[in-house]
Formats: C-alpha cells, sequence, structure tokens
C-alpha cells in the first residue's frame, strides 16, 4: 500500500489563530465566555473548546440578550446588524473573524458607498456569505448560470464581484466568464483564499493518480467539502472521514494507493490519528 499525505493538510492561519486565542481567553478569563455560532466548522474541535467552558450561541434572541459578556466572533464572521447589537450592549467583543473574511466586508461595504451593486459568487446560505451580505445594500449571490441569468440588474451597472472564502476556484471562474460576457462595468476581486487555492489545486493534481482518496475533516466544513467534490471528480472512491471509525465502510487493501488530504479546520491530531489507522490496519 502506499500512502500519499497531502502537503495542504490541516488548521490553515484563520482557524490556527481563532483556536489559540479562544484557548486563551477561556483559560484566563473569571467570566463567561460566549461565541456566536460554531467557532470553526469541525466538531472535535468545538466540543473541546465547549468542554473548556465555552457556550455557543445560535439564536438571534438569545445573542440579543447578552449583555455585558464577553463574546467571541467566530472565524467566518457575522452578520453586521448582530455585531452592532452586541456592541451596543456593552459586550467586550473578541473579534476572530479572519482577516480574509473581513478584508471581504470592508471592500463591500466600500464599494457599496461608491454606489456598486455587489455579486458574490458562493452559497447563500452559509454563515460566511450571509456576513458577506449584510455589508452590503444593492447586494446578489449567485452559485450557478440560471442564478446569473434571473440577476435583476442592468447590463450597464457598476458591479464589483467578490467570492466567498472557499469557493471552488475552478467552478467560479467559468461564472466569472459568464458575468463578464453579461456586464460591460463589472470590476473583480478574487477574494478566495490562498489556503483554499493551494488545497483545491493539490487534490486535482493527485487524486487522478490515487485508487482512494480520503478527505478528512467535517461534512460541516465548506472547504472540505469542496475538496471532496473536486476529488470525486477525478477519483470516484472519494470519502469523508470525520473520525477512525468511518474507515470501517471503506474499501481499502494492502495493493492500494491512498491520497489523504484535510480542510482547513482538521486539527493535525485527527490526521495523525487517520493515518495510523490506515498503516496499522491495513
Ligand atoms: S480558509 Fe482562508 S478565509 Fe477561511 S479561515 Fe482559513 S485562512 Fe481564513
Amino acid at each position: 500500500m502506499e500512502v500519499i499525505v497531502a502537503k495542504n493538510a490541516g488548521f490553515c492561519f484563520g482557524v490556527k489563530r481563532a483556536i489559540e486565542k479562544a484557548t486563551e481567553i477561556l483559560n484566563k478569563s473569571q467570566k463567561k465566555v460566549y461565541s456566536i455560532g460554531a467557532l470553526i466548522h469541525n466538531e472535535v474541535v468545538t466540543n473541546d473548546l465547549k468542554s473548556k467552558g465555552l457556550i455557543e450561541i445560535n439564536d438571534v434572541d438569545e445573542i440579543k440578550k447578552l449583555k455585558s459578556e464577553t463574546v467571541i466572533i467566530r472565524t467566518h464572521g457575522i452578520e453586521k446588524n448582530l455585531y452592532d447589537i452586541l456592541k451596543a450592549n456593552d459586550n467586550e467583543i473578541i473579534d476572530l473573524t479572519c482577516p480574509f473574511v473581513k478584508k471581504i466586508h470592508n471592500v463591500v461595504e466600500k464599494c457599496t458607498k461608491a454606489g456598486y451593486k455587489i455579486i458574490v459568487i458562493g452559497d447563500k446560505n452559509h454563515p460566511e456569505v450571509k456576513g458577506i451580505v449584510s455589508y452590503g445594500k444593492d447586494i446578489y449571490v449567485v452559485s450557478n448560470e440560471s442564478e446569473i441569468k434571473s440577476l435583476p440588474l442592468d447590463k450597464n451597472d457598476k458591479i464589483f464581484l467578490v467570492f466567498q472564502t472557499t469557493a471552488d476556484a475552478d467552478k467560479s471562474q467559468k461564472l466569472v466568464d459568464i458575468l463578464q460576457d453579461f456586464y460591460y462595468n463589472i470590476e473583480v476581486s478574487n477574494t478566495i483564499c490562498n489556503t483554499t487555492i493551494d488545497r483545491q489545486e493539490e487534490v486535482k493534481s493527485l487524486a487522478k493518480v490515487l485508487d482512494i482518496a480520503l478527505i478528512v475533516g467535517s461534512v460541516s466544513s465548506s472547504n472540505t467539502m469542496k475538496l471532496y467534490n473536486i476529488s470525486k471528480e477525478f477519483c470516484p472512491n472519494t470519502y469523508i472521514v470525520s473520525s477512525r471509525e468511518d474507515l470501517k465502510d471503506i474499501p481499502i487493501d494492502s495493493n492500494k494507493k491512498i491520497g489523504v488530504f484535510a480542510g482547513a479546520s482538521t486539527p493535525q491530531y485527527l490526521i495523525g490519528e487517520i493515518l495510523t489507522n490506515v498503516r496499522d490496519e491495513f
């Protein structure tokens, strides 16, 4: 059996920074510490933070009730109105929004003030995209060609285009080409983060030579699922592995060439555990 491990696997800069800072605050705070939604999209990590005392709040009415508390903002950001409410209620805000996401908030806000209409390539139901949308006014999210065709925009509108940080780079480029054919006055800022691009490129180049591809991470993680979808195109035997138990259902044997990839929110120890199991048991 040959096992190839991706060079770009495990925590990205934004996730690492958020976990370290949240852990530091939990260790030293005398008060309760809240996080708005899951800090990152990996249940192994968020359950660990909960066991250290982090209280995760998802309900908007509950968020509005927080007053003079310590509140952590998750890596993929929150909606502007929620941020403003937390601030107005005198909470101590620890903003761990990844700087790459924050940069999109800023550019969307600035371009909106400058009179642009904004298009976001991404998943309209993803919390990162909901956050981005909240910083604009005339702002539209598209993820396919038919959504582009239904946009209520004029060919001559002044348009600014941004991307969800974890968007599929190749699929997004196809949408950019279509948008540029449709609209005469469109400016593009490629906001897909480098971590995403590097991992997608690596999966694309390796998956075609593999018998089995294991994508270690959670199904709730957008970037992990993008890796899964890309890998599946080149290697039909691609599996998401969120714990070593998942390996039992995968037809691994000693004659296979196996690739191990991981999302940006996957802890290194989980990747190590999966690797050990693959090497020792098959
Ligand atoms: S994937 Fe990119 S944008 Fe998202 S947290 Fe990591 S570095 Fe930031």
